[in-house]
């Protein structure tokens, strides 16, 4: 019998090993910038071109590398973080398999520039799919130059397998803010193809996050501190009312480390029950602190799933923690966003026996005399000057909890909806009669029984319908406004938003990027109203999210989410005008009986469904 088992060349093995830790530029970025921390950087700089798929290059001042070290750090399992097995249960460093930079130079042009601050000279190496092609000494700062180009170049299928620019430069963004969130002593810089994205100084952690998402985050966060032998938990949840459509600003983070952590988020979801309107996602930054040993880091290469010894009572101390810091900045009272609280009846008062109510005016009253006696003892002007005794008017609102004038200011009033419907509408008489169940559904009878419309569903189709009839006849009406309507966004949305801008602007939209993380809008689409603009983008924003896992043209996204967006709402109740305007609109779209999100619009109750019903 002949062997045919070989042991793999080096840089096949390499190749191999490439495939799970670098899958994208963004894997690059988190592991260059991960190694430049554990190297004690206090000050890096990351540069990229075209999304990382070009160029990628970190610079950090940190301890840098001897001539032999530079050398060996390319070789496979080489790494000067741990040395024996059991250091893998005591680890404070980010790397320690020693395999990012052997998987990088098997499928990269990496060229490496290093100095020890005791050393005169630095050392410059060149490597190429795993070859040395050059290695000098060079005159260098203290620190470490990684330079990492043309990715993927020798494997054409894994680089065809990448996604567009923006959504490379959006992994490789969510890295760097891991990473930057993760250490906010140190000072980070990113630049995209010459621009600067982001330029964070040494700081505390709130600042860190009030410099990486903008200046508005700061009155958005609540703080969270809990001490225990298990586990030390410090960071931020966001107010409930910031919560948004898309997942983007939740963070875990476990000995300094980023970590995705399904079960964790749990624990927190759990902490705002009852706060949170539906499909709405809180904001969280949260840093956990373990001994080492009760954690197992080396589950996954990229290292971003762990096990924890206690989860249980992990998951217990930090739904706690967050729900007592969520109570204890009482943002328990907004709990229902849509209930309008004056027309609460006082449990107290619900209990009490109906009695006649008592006419109390003052005959004496002259609304022209002038007399002192129309001032009340305050000062206030009143129209009575037998003053009402006050525990008989206050016990009206006996059970009302007291609600602060910052939240009623808060309850923002349903956006009107007016400019939906065109002046020319055909007078009332004329029309058919409608009526409203729920302010959900339109009801009309028809020929042959009932007709149910979904007011929300219905209108969305329409909308969705126009909307794509102006992307592709670029027809549509732009509204310019008078003064620009600024929205704040992260990063990472401004970066998406920019990706839209021709479509959006083919739908009216007129935008100017004003930073990288403020948009203004200065005209809209005809019907778009100024206040709808920010859930509107979040709306799309979220949209574009999810359209990363399934087919579909942008397009019809866009439309979607703005028709979702703009859409009537349910609970807004309807005139006679407006409800017939809908039911003749919706009747004129070519699939009128599906929401561009494929569920149902309208119902027909036929006379003979009621007839059967009778039958019984
Ligand atoms: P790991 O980080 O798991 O040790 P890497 O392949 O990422 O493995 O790096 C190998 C070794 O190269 C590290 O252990 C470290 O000693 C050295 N190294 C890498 N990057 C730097 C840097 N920016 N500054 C100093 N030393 C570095
Ligand atoms: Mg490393």
């Amino acid at each position: 019998m002949t062997s045919i088992i070989q042991l793999l060349p080096d840089h096949v093995a390499n190749q191999i090993a490439a495939g799970e830790v670098v899958q994208r530029p963004a894997s690059v970025v988190k592991e260059l910038i991960e190694n430049a921390v554990d190297a004690k950087a206090t000050d890096i700089k990351l540069v990229v071109k075209d999304a990382g798929k070009t160029l990628i290059q970190v610079i950090d001042n940190g301890q840098g590398m001897s001539v032999t070290d530079a050398r060996l750090c390319f070789e496979r399992h080489a790494t000067s973080k741990i040395k024996h097995a059991e250091d893998l249960f005591a680890i404070h460093t980010k790397g320690f398999r020693g395999e990012a930079l052997a998987s990088i130079a098997a499928v990269a042009h990496v060229e490496l520039k290093t100095k020890q601050d005791q050393e005169e000279l630095g050392t410059h190496i060149i490597i190429e799919g795993s070859k040395v092609v050059a290695q000098e000494p060079i005159v260098h700062p203290k620190g470490t130059s990684f330079l990492v180009k043309n990715l993927f170049f020798n494997i054409p299928a894994r680089r065809n397998f990448l996604k567009s620019d923006s959504i490379e430069l959006r992994h490789v963004l969510d890295e760097f803010q891991r990473v930057a969130l993760a250490h906010p002593n140190i000072a980070f810089t990113m630049l995209h193809n010459g621009v600067e994205v982001f330029q964070l100084p040494s700081t505390n952690l709130r600042q860190r996050i009030v410099n990486m998402f903008g200046g508005k985050t700061n009155e958005k966060l609540v703080p969270i501190t809990e001490n225990t032998d298990l586990v030390s938990i410090q960071g931020f949840v966001m107010k409930p009312e910031y919560a948004k459509k898309t997942r983007g600003e939740q963070f875990f983070f476990v000995n300094h480390r980023f970590i995705k952590s399904s079960y964790l988020h749990h624990a927190i979801m759990n902490a705002y029950e009852g706060l949170l309107k539906e499909a709405m996602h809180p904001g969280y930054f949260l840093y956990l602190e373990v001994p080492p040993h009760t954690i197992d880091i080396n589950i996954h290469p990229t290292k971003t799933e762990i096990k924890f010894e206690e989860e249980q009572a992990i998951y217990a101390i930090l739904r706690s923690a967050a729900k007592h810091s969520l109570g204890q900045f009482q943002i328990a009272p907004i709990l229902d966003f849509e209930r309008d609280p004056n027309l609460d009846t006082p449990y107290e008062y619900n209990r009490l026996d109906a009695s006649i109510p008592q006419v109390d005016f003052n005959p004496q009253f002259n609304p022209f005399s002038n007399s002192e006696s129309i001032k009340t003892s305050t000062g206030n002007t009143s129209f009575s000057t037998k003053r009402v005794p006050q525990e008989s008017w206050e016990s009206l609102y006996a059970g009302i909890p007291e609600i602060s004038q910052e939240i009623i200011a808060s309850i923002e009033e349903e956006p009107m909806i007016s400019s939906l419907f065109s002046e020319e509408e055909p007078e009332e008489s004329k029309q058919a009669s409608y009526f409203q169940i729920q302010r959900k559904y339109v009801v009309s009878p028809i020929k042959s029984g009932l007709l149910v419309m979904h007011q929300n569903r219905a209108h969305q189709r329409i909308l969705y319908e126009q909307l794509l009839e102006q992307m592709t006849q670029f027809n549509a009406v732009s509204q310019p406004l008078l003064f620009p309507v600024s929205v704040k966004l992260s990063v990472v949305e401004t970066q998406m938003l920019q990706e839209l801008q021709p479509v959006l602007h083919t739908l009216g939209f007129q935008l100017e990027f004003a930073s990288n993380q403020e948009v203004l809008f200065h005209a809209l689409p005809n019907h778009a109203e100024a206040n709808q603009i920010e859930p509107l983008i979040q709306e799309v924003l979220h949209e574009l999210e999810l359209e990363q896992q399934k087919p579909g043209k942008q397009s019809e996204m866009i439309a979607k989410a703005m028709a979702k967006a703009m859409a009537i709402k349910t609970g807004k109740s309807l005139t006679n005008a407006e409800m017939d305007h809908l039911v003749h609109q919706l009747f004129a779209c070519k699939e009128p009986h599906i929401s561009p999100t494929q569920q149902m619009t309208f119902y027909k109750l036929e006379g003979q469904d009621l007839d059967k019903k009778f039958e019984l």
